[in-house]
């Protein structure tokens, strides 16, 4: 009752309100989308400062994005006449950077180790390849990359990986020599961030001791999308193994649904869930039923898809706000017609009232912005894309960062072969595999490769290196924003674009690079997350009775915990971490009141008024790679879920028959999804689904249409001729099943991977060798087996 009392508990229900005031230990919140888990998470760090339960310092609360962690951290401003400096509230990136940085010697980086984005590491695993020429066919680099991330995300080395064939031991020799190549160039990719970070707090018992002191209170939110490295992390920071017995410590609350869990293809596992609550021997579970987000048309469509899976936890959710308007179902002729209609009705909510920035567009795929963006863009409606091509993964302005990088690290090789050509000065691919040649041979990096290449390359080379130091010198002491404006000068990036008819853009997004280092500056005073450890945090690790020797096991404990003391990041080094780890959203769009464009898996934990998601068809979403096995197509539905769940109060559900996509045209049919909702919570904006066997008409008429616009084609209808459509009959036995191998007279062999619709309507899902993967329609599409 006291507790009632307190402003801070007002806005809560009971159930709300007994987690947020838990008694310390280890708890476990599982509850459905928009009932709160989020709003619990920030209330109760609240409440434990506010309680005196807790001292901000104690506190580290683990958040999906760095969006969410600064929504928090606003939050609790608002809540708190408090200075949340001490908190650590981030990504488990975000976290696992900073810990780093402050015992990069104890990990063995350089303070100033860069961090590769995605691209970055795509790029450097080409290298690799070239470098030891390997055969990129054998060994796709998408590939190379996929499992190197993977073992990380497993938490395993090299050796540890079991490799039970030839390829797989090939596959972890390339893991070996990509770590190697990463360590000497002083750059960490994504998942070693965590794995570096892990095996910090698994092998040196005093930093892990300190670490396990400090954080009283562990919070984590999206429980669900945890992978198995994340969670060994946590168990780290929350507990001991001793003789391989877990015996958990401190306060750990996680909250999650596994409704939500949509990060499976990328190593999360929802068992996290019941392994924590089996190994932290979690107390406390409780449930939120209560939806305070959506209306109950929408909520009811989300419920009654997401029963459609087997494999739940169980969870009932209701709403006290009454049925509010219908979902509504727009079929459209296509693709273009899909995004003319919706920024017509985007424009009319708007006429009506509605904030653009409360409006969504949802896609399951980045390639669909695209087409709705253009269409956007020609009606003046402004818009804000997240997610997609990120704003520092511009190739202009990776450029740039690659300049900067260079200027702290000569030895980042990836940087280096990114810019040593660009903008061109005539240093072909032969000079560069000569320069990573001798690099090799000398095991040194390209930067110090340069003096042993002779001849006009090698002057060509040695310009390059003398325009990096040059910037260099002139950097010294200047602050971030001189440096910046300099090196987008002196590296002729500036001139180059100037010079290139379609280089406005890009000039304009270098001026943007400068205002984005700015507010940087301001804003966050070089980034909290990317600063090293605060003189107080150092000061404990010193007085820590376990950091000055006492504990024998430490093996370099004592004056290597001081490895932060009296340093901090160069704000530039501060800067171009956040360069990679932030969403780098334009910040010139970031006051416009824009609609905002996102794929559904970057729409998690957010909320808007009206959403409307695109692109509800069969082989799209549910997205073609996933719906060959259960698992696959159950994750596809939770996505469904995650989407459906963000809106509040107006929900647009739409389909196109045909579609233009990723250069080919492709008719789809409407999603399976529409079948799991409640006929009664739906409206249909658009007459209901073509009867049936007026595919082919329809489709005949629209490929002549499009055929005098685009070329390839999707579904093969050479086998029309000129003479017109076939007259209407039944489809011959095809005699195709499922797994079966067959052929194809324009994309060669391929597999069966499903078939669906009967007769004419019959379509199978084919995977080719050479041409990925593809929906026929088995009436038209000459397919034979093969035997
Ligand atoms: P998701 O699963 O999508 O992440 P969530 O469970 O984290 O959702 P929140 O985002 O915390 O849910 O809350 C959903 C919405 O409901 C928010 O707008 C929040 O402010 C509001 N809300 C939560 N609890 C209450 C309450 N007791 N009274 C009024 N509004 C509430
Ligand atoms: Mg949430």
């Amino acid at each position: 009752a006291a507790g009632a009392q307190m402003p801070l508990l007002a806005h809560l229900n009971p159930e709300q309100r007994a987690a947020v005031t838990l008694p310390a230990g280890h708890a476990l919140i599982l509850a459905g989308a928009g009932s709160g888990k989020t709003r619990v998470l920030t209330t109760r760090i609240a409440w434990l400062l506010q309680t005196g339960q807790a001292a901000p310092g104690e506190i580290l609360a683990v958040t999906f994005t760095n969006k969410a962690a600064k929504e928090m951290l606003t939050r609790l401003s608002a809540m708190l006449p408090i200075s949340v400096r001490g908190m650590w509230i981030g990504t488990f990136h975000g976290l696992c950077n900073r810990m780093l940085r402050a015992h990069h010697k104890l990990v063995g980086l350089p303070q100033t180790f860069q961090i590769l984005d995605a691209q970055d590491q795509l790029s450097a695993v080409k290298r690799l390849l070239k470098a030891h020429q390997v055969d990129e066919e054998h060994h796709p680099p998408r590939q190379v990359a996929w499992f190197i991330n993977g073992c990380k995300e497993e938490g395993l080395r090299p050796d540890a990986v079991p490799a039970p064939n030839d390829e797989t031991r090939q596959r972890v020799e390339l893991y070996r020599l990509y770590e190697a190549q990463c360590q000497r160039e002083g750059v960490v990719d994504f998942a070693e961030l965590l794995l570096r970070s892990y095996e910090l707090l698994r092998d040196h018992a005093p930093v892990r001791a300190h670490y396990q002191r400090r954080f009283a209170h562990i919070l984590v939110d999206e429980f669900q999308d945890t992978n198995r490295l994340q969670y060994l992390w946590l168990k780290q920071l929350a507990g001991d193994v001793v003789d391989g017995q877990f015996t958990p410590r401190g306060s750990v609350m996680a909250v999650g649904d596994d409704d939500q869990s949509i990060y499976a293809f990328r190593g999360a596992r929802v068992g996290n869930m019941q392994d924590f609550v089996r190994e932290f021997a979690v107390g406390q579970q409780i449930k939120l039923e209560e939806n305070y987000r959506s209306c109950s048309n929408i909520l009811d469509s989300a419920n009654a898809l997401i029963a459609h899976n087997s494999r739940r936890l169980g969870k009932n959710l209701r709403t006290a706000r009454g049925p509010g308007e219908p979902v509504r179902i727009h079929e459209a002729e296509s693709d273009l017609m899909e995004a003319r209609w919706l920024v017509d009705e985007i424009r009319q909510l708007a006429a009506d009232g509605m904030a653009r920035q409360h409006i969504a567009v949802l896609y399951r795929s980045n390639a669909q912005s695209r087409a709705l963006e253009s269409q956007l863009f020609n009606a003046g409606v402004p818009y804000r894309v997240y997610g997609g091509l990120r704003f520092f993964e511009r190739a202009e302005i990776k450029h740039a960062l690659a300049y900067l990088r260079l200027l702290e690290n000569p030895h980042d090789d990836t940087s280096f072969a990114r810019v040593v050509n660009f903008p061109p000065r005539g240093i072909g691919a032969r000079t560069l595999e000569v320069l990573q040649d001798a690099a090799r041979a000398a095991g040194c990096s390209l930067w110090d490769a340069v003096s042993s290449v002779g001849g006009s390359a090698g002057t060509k080379l040695g310009g390059f290196v003398a325009l990096v130091e040059v910037m260099r010198e002139r950097s010294s002491g200047q602050s971030l924003r001189a440096i910046i404006e300099q090196v987008v000068e002196g590296s002729g990036l500036a001139g180059h674009y100037r010079q290139d008819k379609e280089g406005e853009d890009r000039l304009d997004n270098l001026k943007e690079l400068v205002s984005a280092a700015e507010s940087f500056v301001m804003q966050e005073g070089f980034g909290r997350d990317a600063v090293a450890l605060p003189v107080d945090e150092t000061a404990a690790l010193t007085q820590s009775p376990v950091s000055q020797g006492v504990d024998p096991d430490a093996p370099m404990g004592g004056p290597q915990l001081d490895a932060a003391a009296g340093e901090t990041l160069s704000p530039l080094v501060a800067f171009l971490t956040h360069a990679a780890l932030e969403a780098g959203d334009n910040q010139a769009q970031a006051g416009q009141d824009a609609v905002q464009l996102m794929t559904v898996h970057a729409s998690k934990g957010l909320e808007f008024d009206a959403v409307f998601i695109c692109g509800l068809e069969e082989g799209l979403f549910p997205h073609e790679n996933a719906m060959a096995d259960q698992g696959g197509l159950e994750e596809e539905r939770r996505l469904m879920y995650v989407a459906i769940t963000r809106a509040r109060k107006r929900l647009y559900l739409s389909h196109a028959q045909v579609r233009m996509l990723h250069g080919q045209t492709r008719y789809n049919m409407a999603s399976r999804f529409f079948d799991e909702l409640p006929e009664g919570a739906l409206k249909h904006l658009t007459p209901q689904r073509r009867s049936a066997g007026s595919f082919a008409t329809d489709y005949r008429a629209y490929s002549e249409r499009q055929s005098r616009v685009s070329g390839g084609f999707d579904l093969d209808y050479s086998s029309l001729g000129s003479a017109g459509l076939p007259a209407r009959k039944e489809a011959p036995a095809h005699g195709i099943t499922q797994g079966a191998q067959v052929f194809h007279t324009k994309f060669g062999e391929g597999r069966v991977l499903a078939i669906e619709g009967q007769g004419e309507d019959a379509r199978a899902q084919v995977a080719f060798t050479r041409h990925g993967t593809k929906w026929l329609a088995l009436a038209i599409a000459k397919l034979t087996l093969v035997e």
